[in-house]
């Protein structure tokens, strides 16, 4: 099994190994842009219908390149036997369940992490708490709030591995407390920009992807697993580029290790 540095290696080395992605996105625009500029010419239909063929030919080798790529993405970031996630939840309507489903599929497919073995979580949209979800450490809780999507299920997931297994938060706790060690705690709104975060919410800034992973809940949670896991999910190749230290750290604690 792969260490999570290997992880990051392989991930890296995707963008060089692809590289012919980048080659023909080129070539697509360029055809794109002669297809629009040939029509003045006496031979436009023919120059059309060749420029198409083209467009085609490349729009095709495009999208097989593209899911190679993302298929052995995911032959790294996903573990040999996905966990079998115990999940109740009282989300009724169809588009929110499928969004439970597919998050709690996305972070089945990332860990095996043995603590959740049998384990259940709860997962419902009352009552309405706003715009944003949570968790609620002790009570295998998500509360999803309005805006909720996959991504938020797969990240709240997360924080439920975290305070099954206390070890996981305290490992959580070391990464954060070595990272930004003789950095001072500021305010989450200042740092993110957005007044919607409260008076109270302090983070460490560091080099995360997001001042939000150093978020301070002096030492009862933190957003470092949960950030992960959605990092892993939404932007894989950009996580293990920006901060391949995270990266690494999340792939080895949702294999327990
Ligand atoms: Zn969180």
């Amino acid at each position: 099994m792969l260490s999570g540095e290997e992880a990051v290696e392989r991930v890296q080395g995707l963008k060089t190994k692809y590289e012919r992605i980048g080659y023909l996105e080129k070539r697509f625009d360029e055809i794109e842009k002669a297809l629009f500029t040939a029509t003045g010419y006496v031979d436009t239909i023919n120059i059309l219908a060749e420029l198409d063929s083209r467009r085609n030919a490349v729009e095709t080798e495009l999208a097989q390149i593209r899911q190679t790529r993302y298929e052995e993405l995911w032959s790294i970031l996903k573990v040999p036997a996905p966990l079998n996630v115990r999940w109740l939840s009282d989300v009724r309507d169809s588009a929110d369940r499928a969004l439970v489903e597919e998050g709690v599929r996305l972070f089945a497919s990332l860990t095996n992490h043995p603590s959740l073995e049998g384990r259940s979580v709860r997962i419902v949209k009352s009552p309405p708490i706003g715009e944003r979800s949570d968790y609620l450490y002790g009570h295998s809780l998500i509360r999803l709030g309005a805006t909720a999507d996959a991504l938020t299920v797969a990240h709240e997931l997360g924080h439920w591995l975290e305070d099954i297994d206390k070890s996981v938060l305290q490992k959580s706790l070391v990464f954060l407390r070595r990272r930004t060690v003789r950095e001072p705690l500021e305010r989450l709104r200042d740092l993110m920009e957005n007044q919607s975060y409260g008076e109270a919410e302090m983070a460490w800034k560091d080099k995360f992807l997001s001042p939000y992973v150093g978020k301070d809940y002096r030492g009862r949670a933190s957003e470092v697993v949960s950030m992960g896991v959605q990092y892993l999910c939404e932007f894989p190749e950009v996580f293990a580029q920006g901060d391949p230290e995270h990266f690494a750290f999340v792939y080895d604690v949702l294999r327990g290790r």
